[in-house]
């Protein structure tokens, strides 16, 4: 009887010492990246995506889970963003929930062998939009240009059914504006300063050419 006790003292120890004590797994998984890591060169680098998605976007995920499981906090993620971008105190949590988000979104927002001219319906709204394909572009690049710090630029589905272009500050996403978002372009300085430095532009010029996945943005729709 001692033995078995001993035994299952033993066991427990073990199961503690590996970190099983009292965790239930964490609520958010980080989502898959839809191709390889070098999939995207030579437009963005193996090591570029490897810390961003690695390093930023696990550490997004990671941060979640952490605040989460602190506050007690359940649902979807996209409940976590409504419940918290509307209470100042859930900053933080708000910050990485979207974050995750917009980095999952923006994987998404971009295929190897992408770029170039939309086809079908989201060509004809953006050409009745902006006027031209290039119209839209040169808006969308100068969108993300002009950006003051850190964001994103989105190409989005307004209330009204209209197109719009719109840059966002940090975390902020159109999910909360009542907006859908069709693609995104991640303009934080993670994204693009190991491959251009400072050119902010060639980089959004780049994704818009080469990379954006308009199959992707065309089911948004
Ligand atoms: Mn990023």
């Amino acid at each position: 009887m001692k033995k078995r006790l001993a035994y299952i003292v033993l066991i427990s120890s073990l199961w503690l010492s590996t970190g099983h004590a009292d965790e239930s797994p964490p609520q958010f998984a980080l989502s898959p990246l839809p191709y390889e890591k070098n999939a995207l060169e030579p437009y963005i680098s193996e090591t570029t995506l490897s810390f961003h998605y690695g390093k930023h976007h696990q550490g997004y995920v990671d941060t979640l889970n952490k605040l989460i499981d602190e506050k007690g906090l359940k649902g979807s993620l996209e409940e976590i963003i409504m419940k918290s971008s509307r209470n100042p105190e859930l900053k933080t949590v708000f910050n990485n929930a979207a974050q995750d988000w917009n980095h999952t979104f923006y994987w998404s927002s971009m295929k190897p062998g992408g770029g170039g001219n939309p086809t079908g319906p989201l060509l004809d709204l953006i050409t009745k939009t902006f006027g031209s394909y290039d119209d839209f572009k040169k808006e969308f690049i100068e969108t993300g240009t002009k950006l003051f710090g850190s964001g994103w630029v989105w190409l989005v589905k307004d209330k009204d059914n209209s197109l719009k272009i719109i840059g966002t500050n940090n975390a902020d996403l159109p999910l909360i504006h009542g907006q859908k978002p069709l693609l995104v372009c991640d303009i934080w300085e993670h994204a693009y300063y190991l491959d251009y430095q400072n050119r902010r532009k060639d980089y959004v010029e780049v994704f818009l050419d080469h990379l954006v996945n308009w199959d992707f943005a065309s089911q948004n729709l």
